[in-house]
Order: structure tokens, then sequence, then C-alpha cells
């Protein structure tokens, strides 16, 4: 898949981004990041000791209007990187000693990383690719991209249709997100090894990623039992607390609270319930090291750096 008639993401856009045309996400086949660098903060088997080598695109196909992550997918703060400058800042990460390459809110920017990532295989680099994903994707792609990603995070944001319509305008997110889920774990399995103290990080597989949203106990329910009727107790889940109102969230009136704690200890308890062993979960609600401000140098703050 190219940029040319472009349908890297569900929204099927059709346009050619290589005439400078944007779609839905926002950004034309010039690549624009947001930011290249060793990242602390993902899950202990992603993070291990020395970071996850992790680049934020700009834009997003999927465009939640509670984005935690709105200054790049909605703002598109970031700047414009040549292929050779990509290469090579994938390059510095992998002698920085991260334990992978980690590619956050990838799925418009395929070709280019397609490129980097065979060119890096080529010099002999054996470090894992992540694919880091909003879980809204386009399953005919899956195949392509299991040639050179090891490890899929997508997200699985909504089981309701009528809540995906609301927050990203797309009622079909939950049958699109099962059905690119589903050739991940065919093709990939479930993550290993798994060891939550991220003594060892993990090289293959998918892990699930579940975002608790204010008031919407029954959407991570469902969502926990469509995953669980899919594919089983044993698939691995990070399920997280750390919401955070984004300034969309006031301007609309929706969402603009944290999550509530008991609602977040429900969700807990029934992945439990339903046999879920393998979960990834968070202490405290919506903190702020978890906004990351990619205005900043360090837009991660304390929490970009290394472990002590
Ligand atoms: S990647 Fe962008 S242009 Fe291509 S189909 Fe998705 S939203 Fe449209």
């Amino acid at each position: 898949m190219s940029y040319n008639n472009c349908q890297l993401c569900p929204r099927e856009c059709g346009i050619n981004r290589n005439n400078g045309e944007t779609g839905f996400c926002g950004e034309s086949a010039e690549l624009r990041i947001a930011a290249m660098l060793a990242h602390f903060g993902e899950e202990p088997c992603i993070t291990g000791r020395n970071g996850s080598g992790t680049v934020f695109f700009s834009g997003c196909g999927c465009g939640c209007f509670f984005c935690q992550n709105f200054q790049i997918s909605h703002q598109h703060i970031g700047r414009i990187y040549s292929s050779d400058e990509f290469l090579d800042g994938l390059r510095t990460l992998v002698a920085q000693g991260v334990h992978n390459l980690n590619f956050v809110t990838p799925d418009h920017y395929w070709p280019h990383i397609k490129t980097a990532c065979a060119s890096l295989r080529e010099d002999g680099i054996d470090i894992p690719f992540l694919w880091n994903s909003s879980g809204y994707a386009n399953a005919a792609l899956v195949p392509e991209l299991c040639r050179l990603i090891d490890v899929f995070l997508p997200d699985f944001k909504f089981a309701i249709p009528e809540l995906a319509e609301k927050c990203m305008g797309d009622s079909r997110y939950p049958e699109l997100a099962l059905k690119a889920l589903a050739e991940m774990v065919d093709r990939k399995g479930f993550l290993r090894p798994w060891d939550p103290s991220g003594e060892m990080t993990a090289t293959q597989g998918v892990l699930v990623r579940h975002l608790v949203l204010p008031g919407q106990l029954d959407n991570s329910l469902r969502t926990l039992d469509l995953l669980n009727e899919h594919f089983g107790p044993n698939l691995p889940l990070s399920i997280m607390s750390q919401f955070q109102p984004m300034p969309e969230c006031d301007r609309l009136g929706l969402f603009n609270t944290k999550i509530a704690i008991e609602d977040y200890a429900k969700v807990c308890e029934y992945a439990c319930s339903l046999g879920f062993t393998r979960i990834f979960a968070q202490e405290g609600l919506g903190d702020d090291s978890f906004a990351p401000d990619f205005t900043s140098d360090r837009p991660f703050g304390e929490k970009n750096s290394p472990k002590r």
C-alpha cells in the first residue's frame, strides 16, 4: 500500500498524498514527526531498563476528540523529516541501546516505516519493531506489516458502535478493530516472553491496550467480553487509568473529568473474573506524567529519564 490513492487506514480517503493532498489524518506524504526518543513510560516489558526507542508521528486517522496526544494527532505539532534523517534517527536510538523501535500512531506513515525497517534489517539490526496503534486499522494491511513488525500494541477503545461514532466518527470501530486484531493474533500470537517485571523485554506478539473512559464503564466491560469471546483469557492486556481531559473535552462538555477510581477497579476485577491473568494495571488516576507536552524538548518530563 502506498500514499497514492491512500487506503492506509479505514477512512480510505483515496487521495494522492504524494501530490500534497491530505485526508482525514491531515498529513501528506511528507513525514512529520513530533519526537524520537528513548521512552520510559511504556509497560515494563516494553520499556525494560534502557527504554523503548519511540517515534511519535504527527496526524492520526482515528482522531478521537479526547486524544491524550492531541497536540500531535490534531494540532500536527512536529517537523518534517527526510527519509535519511528518519533512518539516521532510528539508528541513533539503536546505538543508545534501546530494547526496541516503537512506532506510535504509525498507520498513515507505513510506506516510510516499511522502507526504514527494511534498511535496518539489512544492516543486521535485530531488535524488535513495535506497532503502537489506535486499533482502528485496515486488516488488509496487517499481512504486509507482519513481514517487518514483531510486536503489536493496538488499542481496543470502543466495543459500543454508538460511542465510537460519538468519539471518532466511525461506528464501525469495534468490528474493524476486531478484524485487524484477529489478523495480528493469528500471525504473531500473544506477547512473549511474558515478564511483567521488565527483566525480559517482549520480542514478539500482541498486547491489547484499553483506556478506561470517564462514565463509560459499560464500554470497558463490553470490551473485555468481546476480547474474551474472540481471543480467550490468555490474551495479554494493559488496562489504563491514565485518562486526562483534554481541551476538546471542555469545549464539547464531554469526558471533562478524570475517571472514577471505583470504575477502574471494577474493570480490573471484571477482567480477573473472566479469567484474564496477563494484565498490566496502573496505579493512580490521570497521573500528570502520562500527559506529554510535545512543545517541550522533554515531552514526558522526568518520565523520559532513565531509571536509576
Ligand atoms: S491514512 Fe490518512 S489519507 Fe490515508 S486513508 Fe487514512 S486518513 Fe485517509
